[in-house]
């Protein structure tokens, strides 16, 4: 039972939360013992509850730098537990002081993925947002999922300086008039104007800089989700250069025959790796297993090649080192199908002894001369994590051979905004004797792929420096 009342009147304003956390914080009242009211929650701020504690003048608390980072984007979420969680997080900062390194706590993962789903609101604002003009002034209708729209409006100031313009919202309404912005009450649909010429500027632009080799509507619908469409006039083109896109990659490809065509989509490319010859490994006669999983994927599991079962039911991670992954990803809380899994090496490597084809470890050129197929997938899918479990597969992403104790643990730049995790491969811990080290591997696989899930819920870890402290 909460003892404490929180009272907030912004909702969207770090300063603001953290004056009403700090004499909290200040005599450690624990998280469970304070109810957290706004706007938002109730309707009535000024519901009954016991004041906050006083502040003692000499009391400082102080949380790390990157606590404010990550809670200036999680204030912005319409998650009204937000400012729970977030005082939850500061009071652990205050006995915990490296806890924001903890990828793999659940509390930190949580504010990582709301952190992760505010700044994908942000940049669907900026992308979407389309202005009609009415009158000499620019308007436009948008609906955020998030308290986004104070923080993105400096991006239109900046974007839109010399225009006029209203951005009008179900939340606020915000003005600029060239020099300066001005709050209006919430709008609604109707407010804002249906049409004008400007949608024809839009729709020449799409439909110049469509490129149908390129496109994945999956992926699209991911980036461009349909409910943004109505506000957007080019997306009434959209059906009609999907459904003229087969035609016009065909002819994109006659036209460019001289120069080599690339698989455009990943079933384009699985067809092509099946007649690969380049190493000798497809000479001994197996087939070419490639990856699986969601064209869009924002985590990359790379092993070394399919094993038996693999390579005869062609597909990857479906043997005893594909359950072993399985379990670990579970534990992870990751799941499978939102990942895509792939090899270094496409083709089973292995000698025979008697009926038994016994795997054999890919050479590093073998892996060399594989790498144009996992820098094919790499690109089509587009991840913004790969974990390289084993050597082979660091090899392969890497193009050099590299100790695994060396990087395990730490986050390896693979340029472009994509961070690689090395890790073991399952199959070295099937084949460990001992029990007990099987099981501290196996949890370290385990870390390794929910630290790789909380990269990739916020794009990029850099490491949090536990040093670097400001004032709460
Ligand atoms: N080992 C791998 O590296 N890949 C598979 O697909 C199966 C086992």
């Amino acid at each position: 039972m909460a003892l404490y009342q929180a009272k907030l009147d912004r909702i969207d304003d770090l300063d603001s939360w953290m004056d009403a956390a700090r004499p909290f914080l200040a005599a450690a009242i624990p998280p469970d013992a304070i109810q957290w009211t706004s706007s938002e929650t109730t309707g009535d701020l000024f519901a009954n509850g016991v004041s906050p504690p006083q502040l003692a003048a000499t009391t400082a608390v102080r949380v790390p730098a990157a606590f404010r980072q990550l809670a200036r984007s999680v204030i912005l979420h319409s998650d009204a537990n937000r400012f729970a969680l977030l005082y939850a997080l500061a009071w652990r900062l205050q006995r915990e002081r490296g806890l924001l390194n903890d990828a793999v706590d659940p509390l930190v993962r949580r504010l990582h993925i709301l952190a992760k789903q505010v700044s994908r609101d942000i940049h669907k604002m900026r992308a979407f947002l389309r202005f009609r003009e009415i009158d000499g002034r620019f308007v436009a209708w948008f609906e955020p999922d998030h308290h986004i729209v104070r923080t993105n409006a400096a991006f239109f100031v900046r974007r839109f300086a010399a225009m006029h313009w209203s951005i009008l919202t179900p939340e606020v309404a915000v003005h600029w008039d060239g020099k300066s912005l001005s709050e209006g009450p919430p709008a609604s649909r109707s407010d804002a104007p249906e049409g004008d010429p400007l949608e024809d500027m839009w729709r020449t632009y799409y439909a110049s800089t469509f490129n149908p080799a390129r496109l994945k509507v999956s992926a699209m619908l991911k980036e461009m989700p349909r409910r943004y469409w109505k506000n957007m006039p080019e997306a009434a083109l959209i059906g009609e250069l999907i459904a003229g896109a087969q035609a016009r990659e065909s002819s994109m490809i006659a036209a460019a025959s001289q120069t080599p065509v690339l698989p455009a989509s990943l079933a384009a490319l699985a067809l092509e790796a099946k007649s690969c010859t380049r190493c000798s490994i497809s000479c001994n006669g197996t087939r070419t297993v490639v990856g699986e999983g969601r064209a869009d994927a924002r985590i990359m599991l790379v092993g070394e090649q399919p094993g038996d079962q693999e390579e005869q039911e062609g597909r990857v991670f479906v043997g005893p080192a594909g359950q072993l992954l399985d379990r670990a990803l579970a534990q992870a809380q990751v799941d499978r199908q939102a990942v895509y899994v792939t090899n270094a090496v496409k083709h089973f490597k292995f000698e025979r002894v008697g009926k038994r084809r016994l795997h054999q470890t890919p050479t590093a050129a073998e892996i060399d001369h594989c790498r144009w197929w996992l820098d094919q997938e790499r690109a089509m899918v587009r991840p913004s994590v790969v974990v390289m479990l084993g050597a082979s597969a660091a090899r392969g992403i890497l193009g050099k051979t590299v100790k695994l104790s060396d990087f395990r643990g730490t986050t390896i730049d693979l340029g472009a905004n994509v961070s690689g995790i090395i890790t073991v491969h399952p199959s070295y811990i099937l084949r460990l004797p001992d029990e007990k080290q099987r099981a501290l591997e196996f949890s370290r696989l385990v870390q390794d792929l929910a630290r790789a899930d909380a990269m990739a819920a916020h794009s990029r870890c850099s490491p949090v420096d536990i040093r670097a402290e400001v004032s709460f």
